[in-house]
């Protein structure tokens, strides 16, 4: 009789172990996913904060320090700026802002009706170290073909300062320079665009080069641009509309000979 009233009290013990097991699993169980939504929840929060933080903005627009327009470096005939060297040419040009140095692309060259090119030459590398601060512009350029690869190595100063554009820009300059200096920029924060822009010496707009853009189309040139901490690489190609005004300029089809298919079939023999 003794004995089952112990067995009795044992099982209750049991179960009663058993129903605490399950209390104390659960509760475990519901404070882990409690943590795992309210962690989550947080991160989100976090992440769309940063997006918010974040925007594109231009520098600020100084004051000019020149008193005659014709002084500016861009739209005038400031001695040192080389601009009216390259003005209305149907050429690309990357500018070198701080130090204030102008390069022709060099994508195709070609005489006044950009037709022909001037030079017979191949590949034509030339590499060009710009101010104190090691800003070193590298152009390897294929003319004949249409092509040029620019790789620009940015050197210690390469933020934009519009101080010291202020000196050589006119007013209206230094304006269009902000515009194509647009870049992605914390909250609070100055804008520091890199101080390359490139110029279309036809139209003499600008064009900006930040890390946001990858390809560009300026009239009858594309660059595709790729950006890493310390360069910035361009490869520009010319690339005309082919419209039938275009293959006229080339081979006429009506004076090609029809025999000309099978020289050329012969020819791969
Ligand atoms: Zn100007």
């Amino acid at each position: 009789m003794k004995k089952s009233m112990n067995d009795r009290s044992m099982k209750k013990r049991t179960v009663w172990l058993i129903l605490g097991g399950i209390a104390v699993i659960v509760c475990v169980l519901w404070w882990a996913y409690i943590q795992f939504w309210s962690n989550a929840s947080e991160k989100e929060d976090v992440s769309a904060k940063r997006e918010a933080d974040w925007s594109f903005q231009k520098p600020k627009v100084p004051e000019t320090k020149l008193t005659d327009q014709e002084e500016c470096a861009l739209c005038g005939s400031r001695k040192e700026s080389m601009t009216g060297m390259f003005s209305g040419k149907d050429a690309i040009g990357i500018i070198s802002v701080n130090d204030w140095y102008i390069m022709d692309l060099k994508i195709k060259s070609g005489n006044e009706k950009g037709n022909m090119p001037e030079d017979t030459e191949g590949k034509n590398t030339t590499r060009t170290t710009v101010g104190k601060n090691g800003r070193v512009l590298e152009r390897s350029s294929e003319s004949l073909r249409g092509i040029s690869e620019i790789v620009v190595d940015y050197g210690e100063d390469r933020v934009l300062s519009m101080e010291k554009a202020s000196q050589i820009l006119c007013q209206s300059c230094l304006e269009k320079l902000s515009e194509a200096m647009e870049v992605k920029c914390e909250e609070g924060k100055e804008p520091e665009p890199v101080d390359l822009v490139l110029i279309d010496f036809e139209t003499m707009e600008l064009y900006c080069v930040q890390e946001q853009y990858t390809k560009k189309s300026i009239r009858d040139y594309t660059l595709w641009m790729a950006h890493t901490e310390d360069t910035l690489e361009i490869n520009a190609v010319y690339t005309p509309v082919r419209t039938e005004a275009g293959k006229n300029a080339g081979i006429k089809e009506n004076a090609v000979p029809s025999s000309a298919t099978d020289d050329s079939a012969a020819s791969l023999k």
